[in-house]
């Protein structure tokens, strides 16, 4: 076949997958009438740190698909593990019975899990790892006779996941108002947004005094609700949602003096930062604390099948271990055979090619990079930590003014998120909180690739300041 023949060809086929996804895919978090109007950009293919379009347009993905393709795309090794599984034992459910790769993945994630956390419950994904971890904190309060301990507190804009319970803990009011009311119990405290740090009244020219201002905030919730009645805090190391706020030195051991204090457990929400994307295996451990549960997902298996799960700490998970106690909760699929093959295949991985070092010691280059995009004049703030970085976009510099809903709604829906899909570069214009534009490639990459992906976003958004 001829290159034009050739062309011709995918161009048929392309039409004809707009046509049906336009009448039949519902997209997630996903406008329709856009997809109506416009179709939808079609990925067919994935190597390295690159993807393609259906039309065969190459892009760098600088989002890991979403927080996902850590160990990077195209792994032959991967699609054979979940091969030779599935073709071994294609499915077999954690329900009374188990199976030799879930066995395996539970004891190789609690050998990497700090301390105590020795007990791995599996689910399909982050929502549900949530969802586990809030039903454990629960039961495990009245298990221990507390029972009016059910609250929990999150930060605000904290995205952590879908599932009613999980929405509860999520701090995104505009994401939960059509499903109202939702699970009751969740109560919000300031994040760690260092750079709004006045907006919030909170010290904001001392790092460490910030934190220890926003630390207090948790304590000061659990005292207003009565310590007797929260169960559990739950925080990103790093928080995703609002652009990649890291947590200020001695944040994180504060929050654990606080939550020791006041007999309320600790939930160290994982699903975006473990597995490399800040550097360890779990990101906890970048930051010297130990909590009661980790939850995770996505990176685990970098995506070649779906995986999370919920690590409890052996002082959480005791009173289960007792008698008839059970834990009245669980899904068909959580630590599926191949999901769980496939994730031991990429933790080989990990460790033979050192990607968690790679991170730990590219990771000032990277920041180093994205600082650059500062003399833009609406660059506000880069932030961020190991792979994981946010620039935050505003209207005036020195003031830190932000874009209004309608310049936000041109700036990031009309223009950015397609310009920089234009110019080559897959990553995520988010307003969840104020505008940043969120990276968080695969870790397979480095100095040169940080470069490219500055060149792309120096051009991209001084483009966008002559259009405001
Ligand atoms: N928790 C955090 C911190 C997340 O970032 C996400 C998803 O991005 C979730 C939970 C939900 O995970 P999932 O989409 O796999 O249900």
């Amino acid at each position: 076949m001829s290159i034009a023949a050739d062309h011709a060809t995918r161009t048929h086929d392309v039409a004809e997958l707009q046509a049906k996804a336009r009448d039949h895919l519902w997209m997630h978090f996903t406008r329709q009438s856009t997809l109506e109007r416009d179709g939808v950009p079609i990925i067919v293919r994935g190597e390295g740190h690159h993807i393609w379009d259906a039309d065969g347009k190459r892009y760098f993905d600088g989002l890991a698909g979403l927080f996902v393709v850590n160990a990077g795309h195209g792994r032959r090794r991967l699609a054979e593990a979940a091969a030779r599984q599935a073709e071994q034992l294609a499915f077999f459910p954690l329900w009374s019975y188990a199976h030799p790769s879930a066995i395996e993945l539970a004891d190789r994630l609690a050998a990497r899990a700090p301390g105590e956390l020795n007990r791995v419950f599996f689910t399909t994904g982050g929502g549900e790892a949530v969802e586990t971890a809030f039903k454990l904190a629960k039961h495990y309060w009245k298990l221990r006779g507390k029972p009016a301990k059910h609250k929990v507190i999150s930060r605000s804009v904290a995205y952590h996941g879908t599932p009613q319970g999980a929405l509860a803990i999520t701090g995104i009011p505009s994401m939960k108002a059509m499903f109202e009311p939702i699970t009751p119990g969740g109560f919000r405290v300031p994040n760690t947004n260092f750079y709004r740090a006045a907006e919030m009244s909170a010290p904001g020219d001392d790092l460490e005094a910030f934190g220890r201002w926003a630390a207090d905030r948790i304590e000061e919730m659990i005292e207003f609700e009565g310590p007797d009645t929260v169960a559990a805090v739950f925080l990103e190391p790093v928080q995703n949602s609002g652009g990649c706020f890291p947590p200020p030195p001695g944040y994180f051991q504060r929050v654990r003096e606080i939550c020791d204090r006041h007999d309320v457990l600790l939930v160290s929400d994982e699903v975006i930062c473990a597995f490399g994307r800040i550097g360890p295996t779990f990101a906890c451990e970048a930051y010297g604390y130990e909590p009661d549960m980790i939850t995770f997902a996505k990176g685990v298996t970098s995506g070649y099948s779906p995986l999370g799960g919920t690590v409890v700490s052996e002082r959480v998970y005791e009173p289960f271990s007792k008698g008839d106690t059970t834990f009245y909760h669980g899904y068909t699929f959580g630590g599926h055979p191949v999901s769980t093959a496939v994730a031991l295949a990429n933790l080989d991985i990990f460790e033979e090619e050192g990607l968690n070092d790679r991170v730990r010691e590219n990771s000032p280059l990277f920041r180093a990079a994205l600082e650059k995009l500062r003399d833009l004049p609406i660059v506000g703030d880069v932030r961020g930590d190991g792979y994981f970085f946010g620039i935050e976009l505003v209207k005036d510099k020195t003031t830190r003014e932000t874009f209004n809903e309608d310049e936000s709604e041109r700036l990031l829906r009309g223009f950015l998120s397609k310009a920089l899909f234009e110019a080559g570069l897959y990553c995520r214009a988010d307003d969840r909180g104020d505008p940043v534009i969120q990276l968080a490639p695969p870790l397979t990459i480095g100095p040169a690739e940080f470069d490219e992906i500055e060149q792309i976003l120096r051009g991209v958004l001084t483009e966008a300041w002559t259009r405001l």
